[in-house]
């Protein structure tokens, strides 16, 4: 069976964004592959995380992914700092990782800008997000369009260990889905929305209460035209509102933008509200019977016992064929 691996970082609440770039489709490929799911808490800490917000946040995602539907009987749902195995590939492949390379990186530059002092760990982070996906030798990753050039690092490093050291690597997948791979800022439509943002108002958190969620959409910055058009070139706050109502409906963004073609934004808005509201109802009533039952940390430390059992044998191959004393 191919495998699929993801990760989501306990940075923040997780997002509409989260959901549909990447969770909802967790969910979709659990049936046909062999999949790992990480809280990638490693990943988190390349900024700096209070020690309560973490261990809250980190207990919330892993219960969020089992409440979007994600069956830990199916997949290995786990802490990616409960894998030792990652940390020590993630070293490994460093030093397999130039300067140059991991200056190109796009979301560095965006993390960085503006900041008085950039930890190193945010810097050499994507060496070790390729060792989360090759230390499994996954075939597929699911992950929205912003991941895509960590991926391709990926692929290159995987590549090159292979040229050094004898095919050894799968070359990894991404898998971007065609609508909602890059969610938008509600308040501002250049960036995407991100669970790290500091204004609340900027995301729709999976937890958000209904009325959050109304007050959140209507408040939604739009254009000062009048038609639910999708085009990102002249409406991109309109085009992210509409693709948010298609992944939340089912609907096309096509049907969507017919269904209210001669309409004004308020309708649209409130009906917008609405159907999200109506997927995240289900979702947090599961992620409360979750949380109360305790369960998540015997789903987690199960995740983490089979899948260090897939990682370790890997890292051993490795190490071996680079000249590591066993
Ligand atoms: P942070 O701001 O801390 O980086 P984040 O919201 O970007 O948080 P991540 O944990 O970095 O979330 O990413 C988890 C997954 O969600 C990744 O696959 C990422 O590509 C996807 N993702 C993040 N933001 C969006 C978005 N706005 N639209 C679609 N997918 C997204
Ligand atoms: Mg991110």
């Amino acid at each position: 069976m191919k495998k699929v691996l993801s990760g989501i970082q306990p940075s923040g609440k997780l997002t509409l964004g989260n959901y549909i770039g990447a969770l909802k489709n967790f969910v979709t490929l659990q049936d046909d592959y062999s999949c790992n799911f990480m809280v990638v808490d490693l990943h988190a800490i390349t900024v700096p995380q209070d020690p309560a917000n973490l261990r809250e946040q980190s207990e919330a995602v892993a219960a969020l992914f089992v409440a979007a539907g994600i069956d830990p009987n199916k997949s290995n749902v786990y802490m990616q700092s409960h894998v030792r195995q990652h940390a020590q590939l993630g070293w490994i492949l460093t030093t397999l990782t130039s300067m140059g390379e991991l200056e190109r990186m796009t979301q560095f530059k965006d993390k960085a800008a503006g900041k008085e002092s950039v930890g190193a760990g945010l810097f050499v982070y994507p060496s070790l997000m390729a060792a989360d996906i090759l230390v499994y030798n996954a075939d597929l990753v699911p992950v929205g369009e912003d991941q895509k050039q960590h991926l391709e690092l990926t692929r290159d490093l995987a590549g090159r260990f292979n040229s050094r050291f004898g095919e050894y690597f799968t070359l990894p997948d991404p898998y971007i889905p065609k609508v909602g791979a890059r969610i938008m800022s509600l308040d501002d439509a250049s960036k995407k929305m991100s669970k790290s943002n500091p204004n609340p108002g900027s995301y729709i958190a999976l937890l958000d209460t209904p009325d959050e969620i109304r007050k959140k959409i209507s408040r939604a910055t739009t254009d000062s035209g009048r038609e639910v058009r999708f085009d990102t070139e002249a409406k991109p706050e309109v085009s992210n509102l509409i693709t948010i109502y298609s992944q939340c409906s089912g609907l096309s963004v096509a049907e969507v933008e017919q269904k209210y073609e001669g309409q004004m934004y308020g309708p649209f808005k409130k009906d917008l509200a609405e159907v999200v509201v109506s997927v995240l109802e289900p979702l947090q009533q599961r992620y409360h019977e979750i949380r109360n039952s305790g369960e998540i940390h015997d789903i987690l430390r199960q995740g983490a016992l089979r899948a260090n059992e897939e990682a370790e044998k890997v890292l051993q191959d490795v190490q071996r064929m680079m000249g590591f004393l066993l």
